[in-house]
């Protein structure tokens, strides 16, 4: 077909990619006007521990679009915004929030102890002023820095290992925590494990799913759990929808859960009544 197209000739795009570039121009266009506008929100989920005590909550993004009116999920423009940069201050705005978060928790005995995990992209960790952003974030809302985990991938580590550790580590001694999430999911996940400063580990739901009914699975997860046993690392078993699930991870030593048996994201709102 690039043949037929024969030199010197220009190849416009089939309508089919034309259509595709367009959807994608208008919503990059949407997004950058909703991070303006402020049609961003946080919903929060729960994490409870093995007594079934709540330990903190996980920050999930979510796009409250007045013009389609509906409420639109991550995965449909985070993956965006890492692309064309828009992360960066979408990223800035959630930690902003969280930090408020958590100063807010910090006011009731009932939520004073509560962690708070946000996402953090690659290309957010590879700013040269991320640490300053966390830090004056933190300074600005006054929360405790200790209550603060930032959730990586892997994705984030592939850059620059040495500057990601370094950066790390000057978090760490500002009191933040890391957690590695969707573990098990990259190729190098253990590579990682041992090379940077990690506090937790989250389990991710793909292992969890079928943890009762394929033997594979059940053997993984528990081989993670007593990694992390013997490596002094906490652990978070995510997607966690089942008491049968829950009941094998239990038995298997997990100390940390979240899922939709716990409870699914949702405004503060929501949260405030059950815990
Ligand atoms: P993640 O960080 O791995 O978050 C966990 C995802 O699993 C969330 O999807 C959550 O709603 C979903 N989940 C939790 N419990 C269950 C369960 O029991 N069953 C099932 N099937 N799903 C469960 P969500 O909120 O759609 O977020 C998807 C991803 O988007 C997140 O995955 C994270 O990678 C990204 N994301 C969300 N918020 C942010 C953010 O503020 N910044 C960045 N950079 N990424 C974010
Ligand atoms: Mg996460
Ligand atoms: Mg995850
Ligand atoms: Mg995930």
């Amino acid at each position: 077909q690039a043949k037929d197209a024969g030199r010197n000739r220009v190849r416009f795009f089939s309508p089919a990619m034309q259509i595709a570039i367009e959807a994608r121009l208008a919503l990059e266009h949407a997004l950058r006007r909703a991070l303006r506008e402020e049609e961003l929100r946080l919903y929060f989920q729960p994490q409870i521990d093995q007594h079934g005590r709540y330990i903190g909550a996980e920050a999930l993004v979510r796009w409250h679009s007045r013009e389609q009116g509906t409420l639109i999920p991550p995965m449909q423009f985070i993956p965006l915004a890492e692309e064309t940069g828009l992360i960066l201050g979408l990223g800035q705005w959630v930690v902003r929030e969280a930090c408020q978060q958590l100063k807010a928790w910090e006011a009731d005995p009932q939520t004073r102890e509560l962690q708070l995990a946000v996402n953090v992209s690659a290309r957010q960790l590879q700013q040269p002023d991320f640490v300053a952003q966390i830090r004056d974030s933190l300074a600005e809302s006054g929360a405790n820095p200790a209550r603060l985990k930032l959730e990586l991938t892997e994705s984030a580590f592939l850059a620059n290992t040495q500057q990601i550790d370094e950066r790390m580590k000057q978090l760490r001694a500002l009191g933040v925590s890391f957690s590695l999430d969707d573990f098990g999911t990259g190729f190098s996940s253990l590579s990682y494990l041992k090379r940077l400063p990690f506090d937790q580990l989250k389990i991710d739901q793909a292992f969890v799913r079928d943890v009762t009914t394929d033997p594979n699975d059940a053997a993984i997860v528990a081989a993670i759990l007593a990694m992390s046993r013997s490596l002094g690392l906490e652990i978070i078993a995510e997607g966690v929808e089942t008491e049968a699930q829950r009941d094998f991870l239990l038995e298997n030593g997990c100390h940390g859960f979240q899922g939709y048996l716990f409870g699914r994201p949702a405004p503060i709102e929501d949260l405030a009544q059950v815990w």
